[in-house]
Formats: structure tokens, sequence, C-alpha cells
């Protein structure tokens, strides 16, 4: 076989975690080639809101908030019903306090805990996020840390579709580059190159019922490192999971924040009338959206809650772009969003008379604060974020083939493995994703450090 180029560990896809992976391994000096399909480093990483569910950390301390591995682990398999497997599930909950202080101690990436609001299925505040809740601001400081790394090599334009194996071990990959394929060898090899929501076939194939949806995802996220992985003998598992949202802003292009429902409004259908629990999560709610006429919503909710949410850079760019509809009463606000006034009416007063603590028909059972004029609504779509099943790994992110055995030198992270939401939207609990992509990323960066470090201090050594 004649390589093209030869390094310590190959990165395929550069979103959050093939840049967490990245930085971990170079840290220690081994030699990265980073291969990145697009021309920027963004993914959904930077579409999203940057924020981190991380437990037992200094942040939280100093916020004297009560939080531990084991409440998170149940946090998160409570939400998907015990269907992932509790093991990735404590590992992942076991590096994030450790996680998100490195990568503000040694990444310098401010981190703080986000405490306006609890996502659905969250017993504590441990969402940790760079000052302006963003994405894109972690995005483009993990950029800065790559590019100040003399041992990653950062290839863009450059898609990753085939493994190279010996037969049993990963030996290297295939790459289209610029200048034509290539074939480069690697010590260990890691597919960071997300799910595949903007493959519209394997969506249709495995989960049809959110194929109506609007992707909301990076485009470029087209499945090839699963195919890939499946093709040498991997395994898959829990390939009907994804992360759903039912709060898109089709006309801005914005998210609009679950918070909205969380600090006390509610969702109504185009008919203004209110029609699932919006409190269970956002993700399994998007389907509910889609069984309504229109398909497509509004959420209403009042001043005090827009107050709180400009914090939040999405909703900072939403109030900017003043995409919702704001009047002094119920009925004015029906007018301008062109709902039946007198059912608009109907679906507040019964809201309203709601019981804190006590669930109504939908099953929710909080409320927030009662809402007070003056009121807003929002025109929301459902959308596929994306895709949370993939190839089967271990805890420490290696890839298992069909046997139940370990692929040798191969690691898979993020949206590309298998995530921590179990077979279905509902088991996407806020934070799955970046935890499962930022946390397998040190994971493997970690495990590869702890094989590969010893061997080449052995190896200059001969
Ligand atoms: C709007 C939105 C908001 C979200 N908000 C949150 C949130 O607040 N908290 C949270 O935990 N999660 C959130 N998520 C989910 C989260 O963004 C993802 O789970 C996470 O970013 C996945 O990271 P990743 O590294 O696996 O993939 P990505 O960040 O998508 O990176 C994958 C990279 O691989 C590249 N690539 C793809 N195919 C190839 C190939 N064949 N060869 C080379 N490169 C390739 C892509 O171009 C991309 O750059 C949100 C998602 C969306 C869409």
């Amino acid at each position: 076989m004649e390589w093209d180029a030869e390094v310590d560990v190959i990165v395929v896809g550069a979103g959050g975690g093939g840049a967490i992976t990245a930085l971990t391994v170079a840290q220690e000096g081994l030699d990265v080639a980073l291969f990145e399909k697009t021309d920027f480093l963004l993914g959904n990483t930077a579409a999203s809101a940057g924020m981190i569910p991380a437990c037992g950390t200094r942040f939280q301390k100093d916020l004297q908030i009560a939080d531990s591995i084991d409440i998170m682990t149940n946090d998160i398999l409570k939400k998907n019903h015990f269907e992932s497997n509790a093991k990735q599930v404590q590992a992942l909950a076991s590096i994030s306090g450790p996680l998100v202080e490195w990568m503000n101690d040694d990444l310098k990436i401010e981190m703080s805990v986000v405490t306006e609001f609890k996502y659905p299925g969250h017993s504590s505040f441990r969402m940790h996020a760079p000052p302006s809740r963003s994405g894109l601001e972690l995005m483009k400081k993990l950029k800065k840390r790559i590019l100040e790394h003399e041992n990653i090599y950062l290839l863009l334009n450059s898609t990753f579709n085939e493994l190279i194996t010996d037969g049993e071990k990963v030996l290297g990959i295939k790459v289209k580059t610029p200048d034509g394929e290539q074939c480069i060898k690697g010590r260990a090899v890691v597919i960071a190159t997300n799910g595949f929501g903007g493959n519209k076939e394997m969506v249709n194939q495995y989960i049809p019922e959110i194929a109506d949806a609007l992707y909301f995802g990076y485009e470029a996220n087209e499945g090839e490192g699963i195919q890939a992985g499946i093709k040498i003998g991997a395994m898959t598992s829990s390939l009907t999971a994804y992360q759903g949202h039912a709060a898109v802003n089709e006309q801005t292009g914005l998210l609009v924040t679950w918070g909205t429902i969380m600090m006390g409004g509610f969702y109504i259908n185009l008919q203004g009338q209110r029609f699932a629990n919006e409190a269970q999560g956002y993700s399994e709610f998007a389907k509910e959206v889609l069984k309504q006429e229109g398909q497509k919503g509004y959420i209403v909710y009042d001043q005090n809650i827009h107050n709180k949410l400009l914090s939040i850079e999405d909703y900072k760019q939403i109030n900017e772009m003043e995409a919702y509809k704001k009047a002094n009463t119920i009925k004015e606000l029906a007018q301008l969003i062109q709902v039946n006034p007198n059912t608009l009416s109907n679906t507040m007063d019964t809201y309203l008379n709601q019981t804190e603590g006590v669930a109504d028909i939908f099953g929710r059972n909080s409320f927030g604060e009662k809402l007070r004029a003056p009121y807003y609504a929002i025109k929301v779509s459902p959308a596929l974020f994306h895709t949370q099943g993939g190839l089967s790994i271990n805890t420490n992110a290696q890839v298992i083939n069909t046997e139940g055995e370990e692929i040798p030198n191969l690691y898979a992270v993020g949206g590309s493995a298998v995530g921590v939401s179990g077979n279905h939207a509902y088991g996407y609990m806020s934070g799955n994703g970046l935890l499962a992509a930022l946390g397998f990323g040190r994971i493997a960066g970690l495990n590869i450090i702890s094989n590969l470090v010893a061997n080449k201090e052995e190896v200059i050594n001969d």
C-alpha cells in the first residue's frame, strides 16, 4: 500500500467533537491530521446554543448548585426511558465536569452556568456555556486553538469516505482532497463526521416520522462516517434516535429557545389551541406539531419572559429583528397572528387557570409564572436537528464490530457514534448532543494518548 502521508492520529470532521479530540491529543505532542469536508470549522456545533451539560464543576460549586455524576446519569437515563447504555451515560457524566474545566482553563473558553432556566429533564442547573450562549463562539475559539497548534494539520475541503484496514485493524483512510484522492496512514482514526441528518435517503430509511420536517442541522452531515464504519463491519445502534426541535423561526432562520416554554409560555397550533404537553421536551414535541393542521404553530409568552431571555444570543437576534408579534391584550395578539380571538382567549384562560404541580389534560404540571400583558407570540416550525444513533462504541469511544469486539485503532465520537438518547425522539435531553460530541471527543483523545504516547516514547528511545 502506498501512503501519501503518515501521522499519529487522523480525525475526520472538524466540528465540536473532532476539534476536542484533535486538541486533546495535540496537547500531548501527537501529530494530528484533521480533515474537514467544508471550507469552514462550524458544523452543528456552531449552530447550537453552545450549552454543555456538566456536573460537579467548580462553576456550579461557586453558585452552591448541588449535582453529581449519579444525579446527572439518572436524569439522562430517565429522559430516554432507560433505553441507552448506562455505562456510556456514566462515562460521559464522569468526564463532563473535568471537560468543562479543561475547556475553561486550558483552551481559554470562558464557561459559566446557565441559571436563567432549566431544560426538561435536568434536575440541576448544569448547562455550561460561553458568555454569548452560542455554539458559534465555541467553534470560533476552538478554531483559534487549533490554528495555534503546529502539530495539527488542518485540511479543509477534504471529504473522508473510506477506511483502510488490513482485514483486522484500521490502518488509515481515503480522503478526497482538492489535490485528488489521498491515502493517509494513522495509528488511530477518529470519526467525527456527525450523523446523517443531511442525507434525506437515510432519514427516510431510519426515521420516517421526522422526514417531512425541515432539516435545521449542517448540510454536510450526510452520514459518510457511519457508512464507512458499516462497510468494514462496525455495528450500529439506535439509528431511529434523533434530536428534533419544535421551535425554529423560519422567517429569521433562528432557534427560539425552549426557555420561552419552561419559563411559563405555551405552544398553540395555527388554530389557536394547545395540543400536547410542551414541558415534556422540545425534541419529541416536533412530532406532535407535524400532526397538526398546517404543521406549524406559535409560542405565546409575555414581557417578563422576553426580558429574561435577552441574555441568550439567538433570542437577542430575534429581538433585534422583531420576529415576534406583541400586543396588550390576548385578543389583539390573536388578530396579529390571524388566529380566532375567541379561541385564543379560551386557550389562555384555561392555561392560566391551571394549578402549579397539578397535571392538566395534556400532562403538563409546571406552568412557570402566570403570564401577564403585554403578550408575545412567535411563529415556529418543527425541525430535525441531528440524528442520535450511529456506530456502536464502548466507554472509551472505540468502535465495536458486529461480533461485539473492538475494531483496533478506530474511534467514533459525537453524532457519528451512538448517543445517549435511547431509540426515540423523546430520549433526547437538552445537551445530549454536545455532551456526546465533546465528552466522547475528550474520552477518545485521552484513550489514544494512553495507547500511543508510551509507544511513541519507546519508538523515539529505540
Ligand atoms: C440549531 C441547533 C442547536 C443545538 N443546540 C444544542 C445545545 O445547546 N446543546 C447541545 O448539547 N446540543 C445542541 N445541538 C446538537 C449539537 O449541535 C450536536 O449534537 C453537536 O454539535 C454534534 O457535534 P459533532 O462534532 O458530532 O458534529 P458537527 O459539529 O456537526 O461536526 C461535524 C463536522 O464533520 C464534517 N463532515 C461531515 N461529513 C464529513 C466527511 N465525510 N469528511 C470530512 N468531514 C465531514 C462537517 O462538515 C462538520 O464540520 C444543537 C443542534 C442544532 C442543529
